[in-house]
């Protein structure tokens, strides 16, 4: 099926927005700058987690000059916790951007948005509408599984050429005034009625007379969306290397997973403790004088799981190699360290030094 005709919903998806849409800090003031920034943070990442991150980001960077002038190590401790850093970067990269080529604000074309890092189809749709008011729809994974359903459609929404689909559907339906509305009704009734998981809340929903997947009983069926491939396992050791009340930090390479950031030093598989420290002092040049087994710990990246056993390492010296020895205080206030390493880093905090 290469297009999809849709019910006209924005009547009663429009009063349906109006009294339920939810209350959230970034649709009070809708700037274009305010709508970029919680845009890139709702990426992957659920709204009630989003709201005190993007509070406390717009309090210490609130417009592109500030964005663009911050230094690396404080943007990412704005983000410390939220996930997919490279999220962070691309935004200073692209406030620089428009410092340097659009007179240091937004541009008002949906064509424009998408040459800037970071901007795919969804986020430049969203800022065109939502700030702007221009006609273009906004697809995210709600409004592919909402249109899936409304339209019975049975096309796989994990490809491409269906998300193409989808979105050409919504402009045509689109009323031309209220793109911004239309595009976020969609959205919240995705978040709020018409559920990923669990059978959708139909029975509150303004669209049930008008919904092909409701008529036919194929409310649970749909969407469909081609499975998964499972998540790879790497098993890592970390080591929690402490020092007369400092703890290390080591700096990740560029690339890859968690490119550039900052790191409890960590080794490739389960280690048993006389490994760990042989390996710790060959890796990262540090005198061992005491190790000790910490409780294991998971973390969930997208596509893959770390499964982590660790040791809290007493050094002999603040020496080593690529290390940076930091105390509890400065590491919190100022080393943005990835959520994988949590569960390790309230060891490094715990004073055992
Ligand atoms: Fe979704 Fe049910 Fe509404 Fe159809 S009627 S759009 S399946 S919530």
């Amino acid at each position: 099926m290469d297009f999809l005709v849709l019910p006209d919903i924005a009547k009663p998806l429009l009063a349906w927005y109006d009294a339920h849409a939810r209350v959230l800090p970034w649709r009070d003031t809708p700037t274009p700058y305010r709508v970029w920034i919680s845009e890139i943070m709702l990426q992957q990442t659920r709204v009630q987690t989003v709201i005190p991150y993007f509070e406390r980001f717009i309090r210490a960077l609130p417009d592109i000059k500030s964005l663009a002038g911050v230094t690396e190590e404080t943007l990412l401790k704005l983000w410390e916790g939220l996930g997919y850093y490279s999220r962070a970067r691309n935004l200073q990269t692209a406030a620089r951007r428009l410092i340097a080529e659009h007179g240091g604000a937004l541009p008002a074309s949906y064509e424009k948005l998408l040459t800037l890092p970071g901007i795919g189809d969804y986020t430049a749709g969203a800022i065109a509408s939502i700030a702007f008011g221009l006609p273009h729809a906004a697809v995210d994974g709600n409004v592919l599984r909402v249109i899936s359903r409304l339209a019975a459609s049975e096309a796989d929404i994990s490809q491409p050429r269906t998300k193409r689909m989808i979105r050409q559907a919504v402009e045509q339906i689109l009323p031309r005034e209220q793109a911004g509305a239309f595009n976020q009704a969609l959205m919240e009734l995705g978040a709020t009625v018409c559920l990923a998981s669990g059978a959708p809340v139909c029975k509150g929903c303004p669209l049930q007379k008008l919904c092909g997947a409701f008529t036919l009983g194929l409310t649970e069926a749909l969407p469909l969306k081609e499975k998964k491939k499972a998540r790879r396992v790497e098993c890592r050791t970390v080591l929690v290397l402490t020092c007369g009340g400092k703890t290390a930090l080591h700096k990740r390479g560029e690339g890859g997973l968690l490119s550039g950031l900052w790191e409890l030093p960590n080794l490739a598989g389960h280690l048993p403790p006389q490994e760990a420290a042989a390996e710790a002092a060959a890796r990262f040049g540090v005198r061992v004088k005491e190790i000790e087994r910490l409780a294991n710990a998971k973390h969930i990246f997208t596509h893959i799981e770390w499964h982590m056993i660790g040791y809290r390492v007493k050094a002999e010296d603040c020496g080593g190699i690529g290390l940076l020895w930091v105390s509890d205080e400065q590491r919190r206030q100022a080393y943005a360290l990835p959520s994988a390493f949590r569960p390790y880093a309230n060891e490094a905090g715990s004073g055992k030094a």
